[in-house]
């Protein structure tokens, strides 16, 4: 049986992840800081289970990485999709936010998948890592230095940690989404300005659903995609197209 851990699973992308590897049969541990909304999304999983985490701490990645072995066994997969956006200046955009945003993004990302996956070598037996970067791992729109640069090195930490884990079995592969519609983008898809400019950078012209993200976290997590490791996997409308 797959023991699947998704981080970020209390909302959004993340809630939509854990919901679809459920339902593929997989044990799984829904995590997020916001331990209520995680514990609603696992309550809705046949086998699953909820940790309330800060993947930013190390202490509290160690503890979901050991609950998940306790009570499930072992450790399969993991999707990190916990992460943060704030939008500002760079020119006036505090320090302090843009350090907790990299914290999240790309510390968090690296925490989390540097916890698990020192469990699947233990294991002998491989194991699917998928990161969630962003079309913003490639392509920078303004106003977002921090995000940008978090997600820019997503992107980055997923090929290095590819190369790192292959002897192992393990293969790291990051999704970049597109615009999708989560609680991460209501403000903005409910500001009609911008919910025009950015559906007009979307050839596919419409917002995409995190089940549209859930789908592809399934592939790379599964036998399917069997010789893919270190690959970037636009789900954006077309976006990077452009
Ligand atoms: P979301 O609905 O806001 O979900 C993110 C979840 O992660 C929230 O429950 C959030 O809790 C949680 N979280 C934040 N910081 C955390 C931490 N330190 N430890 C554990 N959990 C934490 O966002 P989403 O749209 O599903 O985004 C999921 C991922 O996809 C993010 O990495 C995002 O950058 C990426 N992405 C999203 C889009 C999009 O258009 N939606 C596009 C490209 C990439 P709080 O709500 O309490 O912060």
């Amino acid at each position: 049986m797959t023991v699947s851990l998704v981080t970020g699973a209390g909302s959004g992308i993340g809630a939509a992840t854990a919901r679809r590897l459920g339902d593929r049969g997989d044990r799984v541990v829904c995590v997020d800081i916001d331990g209520d909304r995680a514990a609603e999304v696992a309550d809705g999983i046949e086998h699953a289970l909820a940790f309330t985490a800060d993947i930013t701490d190390e202490a509290q990645c160690d503890a979901m990485v050991s609950m998940a072995v306790d009570r499930f066994g072992g450790m399969d997969a993991v999707v990190t999709c916990a992460g943060i956006e704030t939008m500002g200046d760079s020119l006036e955009f505090d320090p302090a936010a843009f350090r907790r945003i990299v914290d999240v993004n790309l510390t968090g990302s690296f925490l989390t998948a540097q916890r698990t996956a020192r469990v699947m070598k233990a294991q002998g037996e491989g194991g699917w890592i998928v990161l969630i970067g962003s079309i913003n791992s490639q392509a920078a729109l303004p106003g977002a230095a921090a995000y940008i640069a978090s997600k820019g090195g997503v992107l980055m930490l997923g090929r290095a940690l590819a190369l790192d884990l292959a002897p192992h079995g393990i293969r790291v592969n990051v999704i970049g989404p597109g615009v999708i519609d989560t609680p991460m983008t209501s403000d903005s898809l409910a500001d009609s300005a911008r919910r025009e400019m950015l559906m007009e950078r979307t050839p596919l012209g419409r917002p995409g659903n995190p089940e549209e993200i859930a789908e592809v976290a399934a592939f790379l997590t599964s036998d399917a995609s069997s010789f893919m490791t270190g690959a970037f996997v636009p789900v954006d409308g077309g976006w990077l197209t452009r």
